[in-house]
């Protein structure tokens, strides 16, 4: 057993550097080297292979990360985080970057780091507070991600996951649809970290591809977005505001959903991917 999951390790280095975890930073470490292994194997690492991880903590997967890729770059926010794992998990294999992940220049780490352009995943055990943004950086990033492995908040993967019809489909379905394959990995409990969140986790799985729709990206998101913003609205209503924004009448929203053969009356929450890109590309037809 790594002894960077064992709990008294971790009660005991906290002690030492008179560390004590943070909530606005969502810090809730991993103490159950299973769950560590099950994510180190999900990754799938190669030894050529380069990993992205945000939020290292105190190196529970950090650590297995290094042993198994050619190089990490591991960012953490946490100044005092960081300084424990520079004297804790010295690795000629791992780069500990200290800063906001959300804020930084990953590819410019990377090359700082010396990479060139190897194959690259991302792998994390992100913090709850920022599970959206982050996920929507690495998918929005020009970076090749061969994969991304993260584990979020049971919620949010629900929500990554949900196809039309469910009650957990919106914005975040449609663009991880939008950019990759998702899969659930495997389910958490909140029993396994230190200190014990509030909400249990999931492991998902995305793999980037190559958009499978033809509307313009920050059209069809605009469209989607509107869609979404309140989701009891008919599809019909909820667009108003983006039609006239691009100078079409209500009647000319109504044809544009009568060609694309989309029910107005329907709710955003029902339309797919597809029907979203062929109503996009139709609205903008008539701008
Ligand atoms: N990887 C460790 C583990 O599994 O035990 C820690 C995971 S903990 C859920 C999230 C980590 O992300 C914490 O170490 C926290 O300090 C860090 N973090 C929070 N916000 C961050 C940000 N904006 N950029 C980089 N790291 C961040």
């Amino acid at each position: 057993m790594s002894r960077i999951t064992n709990p008294s390790y971790v009660t005991r280095i906290m002690k030492e550097r008179g560390f004590s975890t943070k909530k606005r930073f969502g810090q809730n470490f991993l103490i159950d080297q299973n769950i560590v292994g099950r994510i180190i194997q999900t990754a799938d690492l190669q030894p050529d292979e380069w990993v992205l991880e945000i939020g290292p903590g105190l190196g529970a997967l950090t650590m297995h990360l290094g042993e198994q890729a050619a190089h990490v770059v591991a960012m953490e926010i946490d100044r005092g985080l960081a300084a424990i794992l520079r004297d804790t998990l010295v690795s000629p294999t791992v780069t500990v970057w200290e800063g906001d992940a959300l804020e930084a220049d990953w590819e410019q780490l990377l090359l700082d780091a010396a990479w060139q352009g190897e194959r690259l995943k991302l792998v994390a055990n992100l913090p709850y507070y920022l599970t959206t943004p982050l996920v929507m950086k690495a998918l929005e990033s020009n970076l090749p991600f061969v994969s991304i492995v993260v584990m979020v908040q049971r919620e949010v993967g629900l929500r990554m996951l949900a196809q039309p019809g469910s009650s957990d489909y919106g914005v975040l379905s449609l663009a991880v649809q939008y950019y990759c394959q998702a899969s659930l990995a495997f389910a958490v409990p909140r029993t396994v970290f230190l200190p014990a969140p509030s909400v249990d986790s999931v492991v998902v799985v995305l793999k980037p591809k190559p958009p499978q729709v033809d509307a313009p990206r920050a059209e069809l998101f605009t469209v989607i977005r509107a869609a979404f913003q309140q989701r009891r609205k008919t599809i019909r209503n909820a667009l108003r505001e983006v039609a006239a924004g691009w100078g079409l009448d209500t009647d000319q929203l109504e044809q544009a959903l009568h060609a694309v053969e989309i029910e107005p009356t329907l709710r955003g929450e029902r339309l797919s991917l597809e029907e979203y890109s062929r109503l996009t590309k139709e609205l903008l037809k008539g701008v």
